[in-house]
Parts: C-alpha cells; sequence; structure tokens
C-alpha cells in the first residue's frame, strides 16, 4: 500500500467535500466526471462489486443478484469501495497492469485483505466526510437516534454510519455486530471507551449470549420497533469486569436488526465523576 490509512481518509475527505449537495455525496458525479462506467449483470453470489480495466477505459461492475435487493446505503458503499481502488494510486496501478484485485489468483489473502481494508476506509470517508460528520454527531442525540438520522443523511448504511460514528470517536461506545443466526461477528470500541471504561484487552473481552439477542429481536419484531433500548451494566457485556464493581458503570444498550445481514447492538456510556 502506497498511503497510510490517515492519508486515504484524508484523500476520500477532500473528494467527498468537493462533491457534497446537501449532505450527500454524488456518486454519480464523481463516477462521470471520472470517466468511469457502469456495468450491470447478474454474477451469482461471487462479488457485490469490482473495478476492472478494460482498453485503457476503467469500470465498476456491480452484481445486480445481490444488490437488488439491497438499501441504496449499501449500493452507495460498494460503488464508494469500488471507487477506492480508482483513487488509490497503488491499487490502480495494479489494475491497470492487468493485476486482479478481488480475486486471489494475483495476490496473496494478506495482500487482499490490506487492499479492501483501505479500500473500505476510503468508502467510509469518502461518504462521510469527516469533519462534516463529527460536527454533525455532536450536535445530535447518542446512540442510533442520532446514528439514524446521519445515515439519512449521508444516505449510507446503518452498519457503515455506526463503524464510522464509532471510528471517530464521538462518544464512549462498543459496537457488537452478530450474525443472521443470532452468533457473534466481531466487535469495535472508541478510544473514549476505552478511557471512560479502563478497558484495554484486545480483542475486546465480549461476553457474547445469542439467546439475548433472540430475545431483543423478539422485541423488536412483535413491536414493528426500529430499534430495541434498554440500560445495561457494563458487567452483561464484559466477561472482565465484576457485577457491582465500581468499574459496573451503567450505559445505555440499542439493538437494531440489519435484514439479512444480523444486526448491531451499541452500548454507549458516559463518563461518571
Ligand atoms: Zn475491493
Amino acid at each position: 500500500m502506497d498511503k497510510s490509512l490517515d492519508d486515504i481518509a484524508e484523500l476520500a475527505e477532500s473528494i467527498g467535500n468537493r462533491f457534497l449537495f446537501r449532505g450527500r455525496v454524488d456518486l454519480e458525479k464523481i463516477v462521470k466526471t471520472k470517466r468511469i462506467s457502469f456495468i450491470k449483470n447478474n454474477y451469482g453470489n461471487h462479488f457485490l462489486g469490482q473495478l476492472v480495466h478494460y482498453s485503457k477505459k476503467f469500470y465498476i461492475i456491480l452484481n445486480t443478484d445481490l444488490l437488488e435487493h439491497s438499501e441504496s446505503g449499501r449500493i452507495r458503499f460498494t460503488i464508494a469501495h469500488e471507487l477506492g481502488h480508482f483513487f488509490i494510486s497503488a491499487h490502480k496501478a495494479q489494475l491497470s497492469k492487468g493485476v486482479s484485485l478481488s480475486f486471489k489468483g494475483d495476490l496473496n489473502e494478506q495482500e487482499c485483505k490490506k487492499i479492501e481494508i483501505a479500500a473500505n476506509h476510503f468508502a467510509a470517508n469518502l461518504l462521510m466526510p469527516k469533519a462534516h460528520f463529527t460536527r454533525l454527531a455532536h450536535k445530535l442525540e447518542l446512540g442510533l437516534a442520532g446514528i439514524f438520522i446521519l445515515k439519512a443523511k449521508y444516505d449510507t448504511s446503518i452498519e457503515s454510519t455506526t463503524k464510522h460514528y464509532v471510528n471517530l470517536n464521538i462518544s464512549a461506545s462498543v459496537m457488537i455486530k452478530w450474525k443472521a443466526d443470532h452468533t457473534f461477528h466481531y466487535s469495535w470500541c472508541s478510544k473514549l471507551f476505552r478511557e471512560v471504561t479502563g478497558i484495554k484487552e484486545y480483542p475486546l473481552p465480549i461476553r457474547f449470549d445469542s439467546r439475548y439477542i433472540s430475545e431483543q429481536v423478539a422485541v423488536i419484531d412483535s413491536n414493528a420497533l426500529e430499534y430495541n433500548e434498554t440500560v445495561t451494566e457494563l458487567s452483561r457485556w464484559f466477561s472482565t469486569v465484576l457485577q457491582g464493581s465500581s468499574e459496573d458503570i451503567l450505559g445505555l444498550e440499542q439493538t437494531v436488526k440489519l435484514g439479512d445481514f444480523g444486526g448491531i447492538t451499541l452500548l454507549t456510556f458516559r463518563k461518571v465523576d
């Protein structure tokens, strides 16, 4: 990779700001300006999107099989990710040489992973320019209430908006992503969360309970809720925190379903003085 993730975020933010129209980044305009063409076709469940170079031109291939039932935020993230491969010069150079970034034929798994992380990082920062996002987020209610407004504003997915929110350290929060079968997928926390709770372990020592998630999902379904909200103790989610101890602070727990992609439980804590 030719740039650090911070440089990539900065590059994406500057492009995003230039194409921001009423808070929403105009991806079609970026694509047009760069003379990239779209190809939409049915490719089963092999990939969401792909950037390819063919006779001196770049094309973004979109897989309608996987994207036709997706919300616009997910499709936009896919396009923004492919634009990442275009704007990150090392990726573009590989593609121009005829090297495929998406399939493991040309590159090893480690390289592929690094490239994908970089393109995802580009996508989040393109769609939700950092300074603009941070300013707006601080004016809104903490947690999912604010995130839903941000998601609507930037026309992004709940998952990418929540991840960006946690990454940009808006509050002391933990994002726990679970799969469609209610098993653990991954977790991510903000710097502020580590400062407020003193939890230093990596990965986070999450106490994950699939049965509890199933109960939350049942509540959401039976009441047709956008998301479910409750008060939680830190010890309910962290195996290293003793119940009832001084470290066992109270926080806000919010759970949202992501259709076929499982869901997210977001925990938000405040500093106790
Ligand atoms: Zn990619």
